[in-house]
């Protein structure tokens, strides 16, 4: 089935970086989430980011307006009811996404193929909210979308070989490396930066050293791009706690349990960049 026409649900800090992939390679995108608000500032946060792919000469002004021009905006789930794939990014949580998979599946056309951007939530247990748990699977990107190579790709239990066909030749069409993972708590990549993560907000809450020091340690001594408690304010605080939570209820083992700092940042509304201030401010 050929793929013209997107919907992402959620346009947040990976939302936005969705919907600006997917209209710079062509695609009619319709842009959802609550409130009109978070959609006008998503679009600016779109506008920002091809104007610094312009500044690096990796695009004109005339590409960033068509770009922009395929982007629609919509706070109705309904909006997405012509879509040929639905992405849907919303926040990381269980119940939430099971709501919009079973909502998503009553708009979208037989056709169509429901994709989530989950880090870490059971692809399997996503579909069978669903009457087609054969056409969902996991389109893992990795933040921030325009710059990052790798999309990591899961199935379920159900998904049809057809379906994966069909996400690999769109995310290879971004210009995108697939990885293929099975469906397990985190996958591969949350199942390996998390704990990496939780285990270096546990070096500064148990005064191993301060924050620059561990941030260092890591840049310069493991060549990470990123230190991990500048990753972890990237990513979003209450994204990584959400996450570390299922890898703990998933894999039972405590060495999964979340850093009761991480717990705290997030309950004082520190959240990273997206706030304005987590282990760093913005
Ligand atoms: P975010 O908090 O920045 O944005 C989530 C957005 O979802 C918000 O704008 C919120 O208003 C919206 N939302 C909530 N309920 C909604 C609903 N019912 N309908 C439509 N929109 C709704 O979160 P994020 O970091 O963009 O994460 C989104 C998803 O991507 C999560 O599943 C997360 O695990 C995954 N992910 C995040 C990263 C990362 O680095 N942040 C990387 C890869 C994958």
């Amino acid at each position: 089935m050929p793929i013209e026409t997107v919907a992402v649900i959620g346009a947040g800090t990976m939302g936005n970086g969705i919907v600006h992939v997917f209209a710079q390679h062509g695609y009619a995108v319709t842009m959802i989430d609550v409130r009109d608000d978070l959609l006008e500032s998503a679009r600016a946060t779109i506008a920002k980011n091809m104007d610094r792919q312009i500044n690096k000469g990796a695009l004109t002004q005339e590409q960033k307006a068509e770009a922009l021009g395929r982007v629609t905006t919509s706070s109705e789930l309904r909006a997405a009811e012509s879509a040929d794939l639905v992405i849907e990014a919303a926040s990381e949580n269980r119940d939430l996404k099971f709501q919009l998979f079973r909502e998503l599946d009553a708009v979208v056309p037989e056709s169509a193929v429901l994709a989530t951007n989950t880090s870490s939530i059971s692809i399997t247990e996503i579909a069978a909210r669903t009457s087609r748990p054969e056409q969902v699977i996991g389109m893992h990107f990795m933040n921030p979308v325009p710059v990052m190579q790798l999309v990591e790709v899961i199935r379920g239990l159900a998904t049809s070989d057809e379906t994966a066909r069909v996400v690999l030749a769109v995310a290879e069409g971004l210009g995108k490396t697939v990885a293929e993972a099975q469906d397990y708590p985190g996958f591969v990549s949350n199942r390996i930066l998390m704990p990496m993560i939780n285990e270096a907000v546990f070096c500064l809450m148990e005064g191993v050293a301060e924050r620059d020091a561990i941030d260092t340690v890591m840049k310069l001594g493991m060549n990470h791009p990123l230190g991990p408690l500048a990753l972890a304010d990237l990513i979003g605080l209450d994204t990584c706690l959400a996450i570390m939570q299922v890898l703990h209820d998933g894999l039972g083992d405590d060495k999964y349990r979340p850093c009761p700092l991480l717990r705290k940042y997030v309950a004082a509304g520190k959240l990273g960049r997206k706030s304005g201030e987590g282990f760093y401010t913005y």
